[in-house]
């Protein structure tokens, strides 16, 4: 439920019970609607509105007529779709998508998957614009639009704010020049900035610089007036906020003002109200680790400066059968050491992805064909991971299953190098066979260097004896293997692997008595 492509609304706490109870069955859709078939119809020429390519305004009356299976219209952020032929191929089932029919399904959309790319996967059932409501005259108009219209000569536009509550820690910025360089400072009034919180941007002369304040962002996004050079320097000064973006003029001459607002500029929102952001980035290698499963090593552009905080993942995003197709990968880190004082010369530069090619998948063969030298979207990363969870630890166990080890990676290397209370950490890695496990030595030789760490392995169809345990995830098998190293230690539970073998984790470890605090799941 947690990971079905293009799965565009959140299925009922019941219904996610029963996805649990019946977790074998991981495709739940019929043969001849899976996506591939779904963008095949879409370009067959069918009139999936019934408007004949019209398209119209729809009020809510209209709406709320189209609430049934066979005529089902559905408000995703204002525009209405028809999702009448989308029904068979809706990966959540049929049920799912009607627990918004005739209304705006917006805020269902936004709980499972705001990611996925509805408007290019829906581009043909569109009927047309929710009608606007008549609003009574006021006399308050909104005044940041005038104002972000100016030209920005180094004063201070006024933000968009969500609340007034929130207005006095409204971040702001300034910018200053020398013959050679322009910085950019961002106050961001906030203590404890770092560099995972800050991503910049620049192509084709446009600047965007979005700040991650906890669960909101700060967005600079300008036209600069001038050309500048690709290689851009972040500073952060952690403990006051501040951060300073240094750019290299091009031509050594003054500028007058720093450059023209582009869209929600100085705004200031909820990080899930503000769009992904894409940039190209560069395969520069492909290795194997598995018989289906390789490193991708992406090169950032020069001028992006984006680094992944540990947990969190990116979407990729290709257009496969001319609709725009995206899907979640999680960084790794370029091997499992535990001595990783100093910073990979990758950090930064690099993102490198572990991803398992399914034959019968429809992005990740796509993926395999790109070569060397060849350029892939990469968003900004997402994740609800936070390093406060593991800050204090003393016991952190791990449930992986297949490429639901890639979150383990980086949080492996991070806790072993930088959680001075850590005392144990335990991965149970599950697997079907043994041809499957990834990096296995690595695993066998960290847990040889570093005593506190051990992993067991499970393999649901082994070829041989002697790798470990047979078997599947069970409510015996963890009360065996979370254990606390002293009474009332501080633990951690990670769980990450196919939807249904998480939902049976989290489960089974509620009914064996952990709380929600101590239970944490890798999801989009
Ligand atoms: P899909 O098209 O989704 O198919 C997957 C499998 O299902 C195939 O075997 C296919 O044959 C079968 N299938 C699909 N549709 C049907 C159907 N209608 N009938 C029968 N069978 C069907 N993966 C990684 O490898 N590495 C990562 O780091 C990673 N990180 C992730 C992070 C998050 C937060 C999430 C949610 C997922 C992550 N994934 C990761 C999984 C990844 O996003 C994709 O789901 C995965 O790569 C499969 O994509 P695909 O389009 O190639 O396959
Ligand atoms: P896989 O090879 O199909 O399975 C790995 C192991 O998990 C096998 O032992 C398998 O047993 C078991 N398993 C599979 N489905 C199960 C279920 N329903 N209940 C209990 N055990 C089950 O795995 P994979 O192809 O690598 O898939 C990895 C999954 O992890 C993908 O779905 C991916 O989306 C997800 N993932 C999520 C994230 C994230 O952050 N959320 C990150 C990376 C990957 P069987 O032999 O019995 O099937």
């Amino acid at each position: 439920m947690l990971n079905v492509p293009a799965q565009a609304f959140p299925a009922s706490g019941s219904q996610q019970r029963a996805a649990a109870a019946v977790a074998r069955s991981k495709v739940p859709l019929k043969p001849g609607r899976s996506l591939m078939d779904w963008i095949r119809l879409t370009k067959s020429g069918k009139d999936l509105t019934g408007l004949k390519g019209r398209l119209i305004e729809v009020t809510e009356e209209e709406l709320a007529k189209h609430s049934k299976k066979d005529d089902c219209w559905i408000c995703i952020r204002g525009l209405v779709y028809n999702v009448t032929s989308y029904m068979e191929y809706h990966p959540g089932g049929e049920d799912e998508l009607m627990r918004a029919a005739g209304t705006d399904g917006t805020d269902l959309f936004d709980q499972v998957h705001r990611w996925v790319n509805y408007e290019s996967m829906l581009k043909e059932c569109l009927v047309g614009r929710m009608a606007l409501k008549p609003v009574a005259a006021t006399t308050e108009t909104c005044c940041t639009l005038p104002e972000e219209k100016k030209l920005l000569n180094g004063m201070l536009p006024k933000n968009k704010v969500l609340d007034t509550s929130s207005k006095d820690l409204t971040p702001s910025y300034d910018w200053f020049q020398t013959d050679h360089l322009v910085t950019v400072v961002i106050y961001t009034k906030q203590k404890g900035m770092n560099s995972e919180m800050v991503i910049v941007d620049h192509q084709d002369g446009r600047l965007r610089v979005d700040s991650i304040l906890r669960d909101y962002s700060y967005l600079l996004h300008i036209e600069l007036s001038y050309a500048v050079q690709e290689d851009i320097t972040v500073h952060i000064a952690e403990k006051v906020g501040k951060v300073e973006i240094v750019l290299k003029k091009k031509d050594n001459i003054p500028w007058s003002k720093l450059g023209q607002p582009l869209e929600s500029h100085s705004s200031f929102i909820k990080c899930t109200d503000r769009g992904l952001c894409y940039r190209r980035c560069k395969l520069i290698s492909k290795t194997e680790v598995t018989h289906d499963t390789k490193l991708f090593c992406l090169m950032l552009p020069q001028s992006t400066h984006l680094q992944v905080p540990v947990g969190h993942h990116v979407y990729l995003k290709q257009i496969i059968a001319g609709t725009e197709i995206v899907k979640p990968y999680t960084p790794v880190s370029c091997s499992l050491k535990s001595d990783f004082k100093e910073p990979s010369h990758y950090d930064g530069t690099h993102l490198i992805l572990m991803i398992k090619i399914y034959p019968n998948g429809l992005f990740t063969p796509e993926l395999d064909h790109l070569q060397i030298g060849d350029y892939i979207s990469v968003s900004n990363s997402e994740g609800s991971f936070k390093k406060s969870q593991v800050q204090t630890l003393e016991d952190l166990f791990l449930l992986a299953a297949g490429t639901g080890f890639t979150p383990m990676v980086k949080l492996l290397n991070y806790v072993l190098t930088n959680v001075c209370s850590l005392r144990t950490v335990k991965l149970m890695f599950f697997n079907k066979t043994e041809d499957d496990i990834l990096w296995r030595n690595q695993l066998e030789q960290l847990a040889l260097k570093d005593k506190r760490f051990e992993v067991q392995f499970i393999l649901s169809e082994p070829k041989k004896e002697g790798t470990g345990k047979q078997g599947k995830i069970s409510s015996s098998l963890l009360s065996e293997f979370v254990k606390r190293s002293k009474k009332d230690s501080k633990i951690l539970i990670c769980v990450c692997g196919p939807a249904p073998f998480t939902e049976q984790g989290i489960q089974f470890l509620q009914n064996l008595g952990y709380s929600k605090e101590e239970v944490h799941s890798f999801t989009a």
